[in-house]
């Protein structure tokens, strides 16, 4: 059956530079040991406080408390001292405050969806009530125009990589799996829907992942007629374009 439908994930997807990344430079910039934030960020697993954040049970401020005590956790577990000035308010503002609309991976979403193809975000993301929520709130301003559908773990109180969250697409797509392709930056949120029957790319840079996209949906990314129609699309007449790495300002 052919594809018909794409999901995307934002962070490291969508949105660049992830999360993860920026938490590896705050690592650098600390000088604590590399993987220390995922470690507290994860740690309690799927009953653990950033789990619960994600399916909306606490919000973003609720749950800081929660990772401060994680990173006490994690530092005495590991016999070092945290930075005098080491604060999680901060290292995520500055993150999110980074993390910009990666333009080619929304270009390829938008010829996919001028092709006929159904749109989604699905997005592990937490209800942000924190002072700095402008960050977030002006990416998802500005990608949801764009997409046929938005599903914010947050909102349905389900995360990936819990396989019902992949049914729950599905449904919200009216599609069968194989006619889905579905791209993630973590192969764990992959696995499921694979394990369903979707088509999976694990982003680890835009430009390959794009190929892969161009080859399972036979979608030309530089089809010129469907470039003509983006730059005749009011939502998108401030919207760069790129195509052969050069970009061309609509
Ligand atoms: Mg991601």
């Amino acid at each position: 059956m052919a594809l018909r439908a794409a999901v995307f994930d934002l962070d490291g997807v969508l949105a660049l530079p992830s999360l993860a990344s920026s938490w590896d430079r705050a690592e650098e910039e600390l000088a604590l040991p590399s993987g220390f934030l995922n470690g507290a960020f994860v740690k309690g697993g799927p009953d653990g406080s950033s789990a619960r954040m994600m399916k909306g049970e606490i919000t973003f401020s609720q749950w800081m408390p929660f990772m401060e005590e994680n990173c006490r956790k994690c530092s005495e577990d590991s016999g070092i001292c945290l930075p005098e000035n080491f604060s999680i308010n901060q290292i995520f503002g500055k993150a999110l405050a980074a993390r910009k609309v990666n333009d080619p991976m929304l270009k390829a979403a938008l010829t996919l969806k001028k092709k006929g193809f159904t749109t989604c975000i699905l997005t592990n993301i937490w209800l942000d009530d924190s002072t700095q929520r402008g960050s977030l709130a002006q990416m998802m301003c500005e990608l949801r125009p764009h997409f046929d559908f938005l599903i914010e773990s947050c909102r349905i109180g389900m995360a990936k990589p819990d396989p019902q969250i992949y049914k729950f697409v599905l449904d919200v797509l009216k599609a069968s799996p194989n006619e889905v392709v579905f791209l993630d930056d973590f192969e764990v949120n992959l696995k499921p829907a694979r394990d369903l029957g979707m088509v999976t790319i694990l982003v680890h840079d835009t430009d390959t992942a794009l190929r892969e996209l161009e080859k399972v949906t036979g979608v030309q990314e530089t089809d010129t007629s469907t470039l003509r129609k983006l730059l005749k699309d009011p939502l998108l007449r401030n919207f760069p374009v790129y195509r052969d790495g050069q970009r061309w300002v609509t």
